[in-house]
């Protein structure tokens, strides 16, 4: 459909190693719905919700980390911490019984922000296999 051509259209053209919006989020030039903050964590609610709890995890440094597809050893540290906020962030909205982590990595994977970022997203039934 149009919606998923154009989020294809996006994910092509957006992987230029340049500053993204997410920036602008970090430092809070453009408001978000913070839902955890820490010191190299980031978690915001999605602008366009794919479930009832739609939350965004990234890094405050993206120090390379543009996608998953591109990272490397030395951000081990930084992606446990991730993950780890992801399952904080499931608590604080209340489906810890039942979520999903998501991260898109590439423009075959429809990624179309360069500032690596997980997904989770709940408090519906999620399916299986993903489009
Ligand atoms: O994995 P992908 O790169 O496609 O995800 C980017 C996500 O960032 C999208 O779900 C989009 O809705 C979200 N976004 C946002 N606020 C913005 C720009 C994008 O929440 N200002």
């Amino acid at each position: 459909n149009n919606e998923q051509a154009a989020a294809k259209a996006a994910a092509v053209n957006a992987d230029s190693g340049a500053p993204t919006i997410f920036d602008k989020i970090i430092n809070k030039e453009i408001p978000s719905s913070i839902v955890y903050e820490d010191e190299k964590v980031l978690a915001f609610r999605d602008i366009s919700p794919q479930a009832p709890v739609h939350v965004l995890v990234i890094p405050k440094f993206r120090d390379g980390l543009t996608e998953l597809g591109k990272v490397d050893a030395r951000h081990g540290e930084i992606l446990g911490q991730l993950l780890y906020a992801a399952k904080i962030v499931a608590e604080k909205e209340g489906i810890s019984d039942g979520f999903r982590v998501v991260i898109n990595s590439g423009a075959s994977a429809c990624q179309s922000v360069y500032h690596l970022h997980l997904h989770v997203l709940g408090g519906r039934q999620m399916n299986w296999p993903p489009g």
